[in-house]
């Protein structure tokens, strides 16, 4: 053994050297891997929260969709219902997880689930919905490729068939209104032809009704044009500062053979102060819907009154009354609808299109107002409506 004390020293610093490179080299692998460790946490939170993040704007995305969606497993269980599907089906927490025909019944269902084990997918099969409320549903559903289940998608066409049906009742009633006072034009001109016109006295009868049928059209065809501007936004209004006390005299004025031919009085007690925002010709055609009506509809030899006050928030409220038969609740649902009458073959003698009311509420609504009616049977009609303040 070398015993030489160099030597020993040499040793000596070797062993310390490679005790601190020893330790230096664990505290360097302690640290990397420390670090390593945070890191780890540090991408294992970034990908919980993202993948939170996603779930939460996919959750919000299914929810939003106007559509009823439910998914299915390969055992045609549920495993997925969003928002609009939970209320259109009245779907509890308990149905997750059950078979999707003991939820809902419905044979267009079970047919499309037995479609789907055959073909890829299934496309607009229409069906009746009955509970918890009557609607009408086309659904598109799809296979899901990888583990088996299925993709069912609902779109409720309740309103779009409503608006059909709307329109080709529509449509009907036009028809309807036009063709009878074709059909008396064309057989009082039948008549005359066939001699009547050698008659002066039979002559001047068919003029007449040739004449206030001919005038009947027109006034049809000048609501139902102006009906159909109002739906597409053509009407412009021009609005300025108007007297309403002003406006309803005019219109009272150009009422008088009307309200003197049943008797009736009509009262402007509109105070000289109270001003609108409003199309002056609109305006007036408004109150000359109403205040007509409210002569033709109300007592004989009774009193009609159009007043107004002011309202909070910047408005008017005018008030038509009338003394007469007042209306049915049924009535009252359904007045400001196209066409409708309470008494067709009154409303028709009187002259009138069945469209005054509709044409009243189009024109209050594009000033930003509102008009709602209010009557019983034998007790009057107040129409009321809101216009905004000058
Ligand atoms: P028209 O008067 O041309 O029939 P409207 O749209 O103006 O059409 O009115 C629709 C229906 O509402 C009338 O046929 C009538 O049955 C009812 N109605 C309107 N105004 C009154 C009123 N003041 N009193 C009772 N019924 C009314």
């Amino acid at each position: 053994m070398n015993s030489d004390p160099l030597y020993r020293l040499l040793l000596a610093a070797i062993v310390v050297a490679a005790v601190w490179f020893w330790r230096r080299e664990r505290a360097a692998r302690r640290a990397d891997a420390e670090r390593f460790e945070a890191e780890r946490k540090r991408l294992e939170t970034k990908y919980a929260s993202d993948l939170r993040e996603r779930t939460g704007q996919l959750e919000t995305l299914l929810n939003e969709m106007p559509e009823a969606l439910i998914a299915l497993n390969g055992q045609d269980e549920i495993t997925l219902a969003n928002r609009a599907a939970v209320q259109l089906f009245n779907l509890g927490p308990a149905d997750n997880g059950r078979l999707l025909l003991e939820v809902l019944r419905q044979p267009e269902v079970a047919q499309s689930l037995d479609r789907l084990a055959r073909e890829r997918e299934v496309r607009d099969c229409e069906l009746l919905l009955e509970k918890p409320v009557p609607r009408q549903l086309r659904l598109n559903a799809t296979k899901l490729s990888g583990q088996g289940g299925a993709l069912l998608l609902f779109h409720d066409l309740t309103t779009l068939r409503r608006l059909e049906s709307t329109r080709q009742d529509f449509v009907a009633n036009v028809s309807h209104e036009l063709r009878t006072p074709i059909s008396l034009i064309k057989s009082a001109i039948e008549t005359l032809q066939d001699g009547a016109k050698c008659d002066s006295v039979a002559r001047d009868k068919f003029l007449g009704i040739i004449d206030r049928h001919a005038s009947r059209l027109e006034l049809l065809i000048e609501d139902l044009l102006l009906l159909s501007a109002l739906d597409s936004g053509r009407v412009e209004l021009r609005t300025e500062p108007v007297e309403l006390a002003g406006a309803v005299q005019t219109v009272i004025d150009d009422l008088a053979p009307a309200a003197l031919s049943r008797g009736v009085q009509v009262l402007n007690q509109v105070g000289a102060e109270q001003r609108l925002r409003a199309d002056p010709l609109r305006l007036r055609q408004i109150l000359s819907n109403l205040i007509d009506n409210a002569i033709k509809y109300g007592r004989e030899a009774g009193t009609v009154e159009i007043s107004a006050a002011p309202l909070g928030g910047g408005f008017v409220q005018v008030r038509v009354r009338d003394d007469g038969e007042g209306m049915s609740e049924a009535t009252l649902k359904r007045v400001f609808e196209r066409f409708f009458r309470a008494d067709k073959a009154r409303a028709r003698q009187q002259g009138g299109t069945g469209l005054g009311l509709a044409i009243v509420k189009n024109l209050v609504l594009a000033h930003g107002g509102d008009v709602r009616v209010e009557s019983a049977p034998g007790k009057g009609s107040i129409f009321i409506f809101r216009l905004p303040a000058a």
